[in-house]
């Protein structure tokens, strides 16, 4: 390209009149708005009166249950603040921006007692490791507590068991 074109004068480009640039949000297509992140802000040509007035609303700052990710309930004491898109849809997980989707759904590991195993399943949170004996796994698929070392049952004072499924979920979810 540059070969071919190695004759033909550099011309500095003129922008046509009735074209404005401006800078909107890419999300929405609106301009940017007060929680728009700078790598979701894009400069553009547009037809002069075409440059959107109304300003982004997908962006929101949300309270996020950290170990599920999930909207919090009343029992969900470790939750996070950040940034969101919000859609008036569900998206499959394979979607490049899903992880940035704001949660559709409540977050049902947490409750009265603490954490439901059940859910813990469900929610696919791997069992804390078994350090004195790293060799030993620490699952029992025939065990609906599997994700809990042996003795627990998720509704007695596991805490530290608790802190560490959760200290895994929270880097998980805190990207
Ligand atoms: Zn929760």
């Amino acid at each position: 390209m540059s070969k071919s074109l190695a004759d033909v004068p550099v011309r500095p480009f003129t922008k046509p009149a009735g074209i404005v640039n401006a800078t909107v949000d890419n999300k929405s297509g609106l301009l940017p708005g007060t929680y728009t992140p700078p790598e979701h802000m894009v400069t553009d040509l547009f037809a002069e009166g075409t440059v959107p007035t109304e300003t982004d609303n997908l962006h929101q700052y949300m309270d996020i249950c950290a170990t599920t990710g999930d909207l919090p309930n009343d029992f969900c004491t470790d939750r996070i603040t950040k940034v969101v898109v919000k859609l008036p849809y569900t998206v499959p997980s394979n979607v490049a921006d899903f992880a940035i989707r704001a949660p559709q759904t409540t977050c049902t590991l947490h409750n009265a007692y603490g954490i439901d195993p059940e859910q813990a399943e469900k929610y696919q949170l791997s069992p804390p490791p078994d350090v004195d004996n790293p060799s030993t796994p620490t699952t029992n698929p025939d065990n609906g507590n599997g994700w809990l070392p042996p003795g627990t049952t998720g509704l007695n004072d596991a805490s530290d068991d608790r802190n560490t499924i959760r200290r895994s979920a929270n880097n998980r979810n805190r990207q």
